[in-house]
């Protein structure tokens, strides 16, 4: 079966490598010269564990291609997905322009029937707009499809989320689609989830929507063992273990962000507003996941005071999430941005994210390290900001050794308090007993800044 991907992303670049590891002949196109060029020429442009491996073995094999050229690398192909980027717009819906472009220059370039198939996060309604783009741009007289079949992978683990998806989703409106989609994903052992347009489309949303909804959730459960005395880690292993809740999303840390929830969940919500209905919950989880970074800060302001000009932090953790070098909308990002708007001097370190992190963080008051040690070093604190498995590896004695003075902001409860504790460094995490703020230290982060400038 040949196959082609439009757009080498981390989700169209994964596709293309998993789809040729499974026998199929691929060509991945995307308009980023730069980066077919890398591509090509063995060097990955994202960091994702068995990436690099697996797509260098396919390219030997030969059923891995890439090319700039839309219509050269669709022009064999029985199914073309588009795996484009929909960023969220200045209104907050996503913006589809790429779509459009996409679905233009495809309708410019169909010479034979194929199956078009949208992967990319899209509101409802997009694929029938597609459709119809693609209809208008034909050259000539000939059919195709359009399917449905957003993707559910994770970055950092994504090669093995896509071989082993626990469902797969296609939304069509032809029966010839549906059997050509059956052909590509007939080895696949989970169910395939086969629906209308609109609710495929639909369920994307709601389930990013709603894993975003359990992390607000747990960390509104954080905020409410601060104040009773409870463990929220202990908690959400007690709620985890029951199969109608699951553990999976019941970590309390910083709030959801990265390149996915935040924007989807906006998106979906813009929908509802849309269809004039308002979705009260969701407000809900964007305000409570609004707060969360910035409840953090208050912990650090509280210990160390808001003017940290003489200040110097380590902060560990760049990338939105472990395990990749993605740091579109990464939290950790937004909080060194915040700390730095207080004055403090950073010292930062990623094991994958360092190159994306200097081009959103730039030089000021930021010294790039090559390693957590180098960054702790005389450091007035450090906050781990990213959960690598590295940094729960960290030896503490050695951490606090090269510390100016030992205190730990844990913003993913990634250290054992007791232990960290015990070493007499002084830990503030998430959802712990005796960690919480006052009531005066839990004023909005505005109110402290102008009350402590007025002082
Ligand atoms: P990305 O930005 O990493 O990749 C998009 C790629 O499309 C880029 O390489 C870009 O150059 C290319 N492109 C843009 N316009 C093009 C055009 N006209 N022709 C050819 N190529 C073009 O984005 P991503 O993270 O891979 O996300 C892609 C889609 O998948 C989004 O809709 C996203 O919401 C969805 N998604 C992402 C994830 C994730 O974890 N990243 C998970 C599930 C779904």
């Amino acid at each position: 079966m040949k196959l082609a991907i439009i757009g080498t992303g981390y989700i169209g670049l994964v596709g293309a490598a998993v789809f040729a590891e499974w026998g199929k002949e691929v060509v991945g196109i995307d308009i980023d010269r730069k980066k077919i060029k890398k591509i090509t020429s063995g060097e990955m442009p994202i960091y994702e564990p068995g990436l690099s491996e697996l797509v260098l073995k396919n390219i030997e094999d030969g059923r891995l291609k890439f090319t700039t050229s839309l219509p050269k690398g669709i022009k064999d192909a029985e199914v073309v997905f588009i795996c484009v980027g929909t960023p969220q717009g200045d209104d907050g819906a996503a913006d589809l322009s790429a779509v459009w472009a996409v679905a233009k220059e495809i309708g410019q370039s169909l010479t034979s029937y194929k199956v078009i198939v949208v992967k990319s996060t899209v509101p409802v309604g997009t694929n029938e707009r597609v459709k119809e783009i693609i209809k208008e741009n034909l050259k000539q007289k000939v059919s195709f499809d359009v399917v449905s079949n957003p993707e559910f992978l994770r970055e950092g683990s994504s090669i093995e989320d896509m071989q082993n998806t626990d469902r797969t989703v296609i939304g069509f409106d032809s029966q010839k689609a549906l059997k050509v989609m059956r052909r590509l994903y007939k080895h696949l052992k989970s169910p395939l989830v086969e629906c209308d347009l609109r609710s495929s489309e639909l369920i994307k949303y709601a389930s990013n929507a709603f894993l975003a909804t359990k992390i607000s959730f747990i960390n509104e459960i954080g905020q409410l063992c601060e104040r009773a005395g409870a463990d929220v880690q202990t908690v959400a292993k007690g709620m985890g273990l029951d199969k109608r809740i699951g553990a999976y999303f019941l970590n309390a840390g910083l709030g959801y962000g990265g390149s996915c929830f935040p924007k989807d969940v906006v998106a979906l919500y813009k929908t509802s507003t849309d269809q004039a209905y308002d979705f009260k919950l969701l407000r809900g989880v964007m305000e409570v996941n609004d707060l969360q970074k910035d409840y953090f800060l208050k912990k650090i302001v509280s210990h160390l005071g808001s003017n940290l000009s003489n200040k110097s932090l380590a902060c560990l953790g760049l990338a939105f999430k472990n395990n990749t070098d993605d740091t579109r909308d990464s939290v950790s990002i937004r909080l060194v941005k915040m700390l730095r708007g207080l004055g403090a001097n950073l010292k930062v370190y990623d094991p994958e994210a360092m190159e994306n992190a200097r081009k959103e963080l730039g030089k000021p008051n930021i010294t790039y390290c090559s390693s957590a040690y180098e960054a702790v070093k005389g450091a007035d604190a450090l906050c781990i900001l990213t959960e690598w498995m590295e940094f729960a590896n960290l030896d503490l004695k050695k951490v606090k050794r090269l510390m100016k003075a030992p205190v730990i902001f844990d913003g993913r409860n990634l250290l054992q308090k007791d232990e960290v504790e015990s070493l007499g460094i002084t830990y503030f995490a998430i959802g712990k007993k005796t960690n919480g703020l006052t009531e005066q230290e839990d004023r909005p982060i505005y109110a402290i800044l102008r009350d402590d400038k007025n002082k």
